[in-house]
């Protein structure tokens, strides 16, 4: 075998280690050989490797049979960082993360401009924000970010970022000329379900909702792209004739419906123009607390939501059969207004054995859902992938 197979092989070997060691908590050496079938002298010498790039430690948790206690593997969480950028339409969110995905760091700026060069710009406040702390920064082992729109991971590209004007734009490439580290980008919403989905969940629906309305699937663990990687856009799924007209260019949108801003709009009949985040903050949570308080229009508004959502979520659901759809966004700030309908809406409108065992969750990472669902697509692809 050539030198560079050999090391191919090593660190194929040494990846499924990890990825045992991660799943596993804690674990002696000698299982790992009976999983993978590698000889002790092979998990050994990996192992040995692992230790010294301080990866993974020695732990002695491990039950005694009799005898000398068995040695355990571990996760060493200060052995490698990776950081997470989430970058929206009117801010940017950035996360630190150590090996454990524990959140050891975060930053919020916000967006100046669209322009390519100012999202670097910002980025780099963060990240050096995020990694002044007291770790070691040659530790940090790359960049994840979720970006709106539609994005090429593999060629590292933003396709298409209707809000921010963006086509064909070589982000990846950019980010790496100025930071030198690995970088990954995807998708805001496919980054968010990566989050999700290291905290055990397999088969799901995550839905972001906001000013734009989308979903990743992930199925086996893995996330759905379609053709040209625009899976997911569940915003634009038609839930009624000659609805109002969306920004897509057709009619009857669930995001012509439902979108905060455009619920907004029905609510308050003097808004006009572009709502700037702040204005739709303010006014979504004045519009929930009406509806807390039982106002006949702010609760009309709530129903009405519930029942579009319902109806897409109920198609999905019937199509794809799915453990778990997760509520991200901003409503999960009306979750305890949305959710029991929603159940309601759900049970109702999907198929009696499609429904009977889903779950309907929000999000335990509120807004930081893309900045370390950015940083857990990091850990992934260079370690459990
Ligand atoms: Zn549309």
């Amino acid at each position: 075998m050539q030198r560079g197979s050999l090391e191919l092989m090593k660190k194929m070997n040494q990846q499924i280690i990890i990825r045992i060691i991660y799943n596993d908590k804690a674990i002696s050496r000698a299982r790992i050989a009976e999983i993978t079938g590698l000889s002790p002298a092979a998990v050994s010498n990996n192992v040995k490797e692992l230790m010294e790039m301080g990866l993974i430690k020695e732990t002695e948790h491990g039950e005694s049979r009799g005898g000398r206690k068995p040695v355990l593997l571990e996760i060493n969480p200060e052995g490698a960082y990776f950081i997470g950028l989430e970058w929206g339409i009117a801010e940017i969110r950035g996360v630190l993360l150590d090996l454990n995905k524990k959140v050891l760091a975060r930053r919020v700026e916000k967006a100046e401009s669209f322009q390519l060069e100012s999202f670097v710009k910002i980025s780099r406040k963060i990240v050096d924000g995020l990694t002044g702390q007291s770790i070691e920064k040659e530790r940090v082992y790359g960049l994840g970010v979720g970006v709106h729109g539609v994005v090429d991971p593999e060629r590292g590209y933003s396709l298409f970022a209707p809000h921010f004007r963006w086509r064909d734009l070589p982000v990846r490439e950019r980010l790496e000329a100025e930071f030198r580290i690995p970088v990954f980008i995807d998708n805001d919403v496919r980054v968010m379900a990566l989050a999700e989905k290291w905290n055990g969940k397999g088969n799901f629906l995550l839905i972001n909702t906001g000013p734009g309305i989308g979903a990743a699937i992930v199925f086996d663990g893995k996330l759905h792209y379609g053709r040209d990687y625009s899976a997911g856009e569940f915003g634009h799924m038609i839930v009624m004739r000659d609805g109002p007209v969306c920004s897509c260019g057709n009619s009857g949108c669930l995001e012509a419906l439902i979108s905060t801003d455009n619920l907004l709009y029905r609510y308050y009949p003097d808004l006009e123009g572009e709502i700037t985040k702040k204005e739709l903050s303010v006014k979504w949570q004045e519009l929930l607390a009406d509806a807390r308080e039982g106002r006949e229009k702010a609760l009309e508004i709530i129903n009405m939501t519930a029942e579009y959502l319902g109806m897409g979520l109920s198609n999905l659901v019937n199509l794809l059969n799915p453990d778990e759809i997760v509520l991200a966004g901003d409503f999960t700030q009306a979750a305890d207004l949305l959710l029991p309908l929603l159940k309601e809406e759900l049970k109702k409108k999907s198929l009696a054995i499609a429904g009977r065992g889903l779950s309907l969750t929000v999000t335990d990472y509120g807004e930081w859902l893309g900045s370390v669902g950015g940083a857990v697509m990091v850990l992934e692809k260079l370690f459990l992938d």
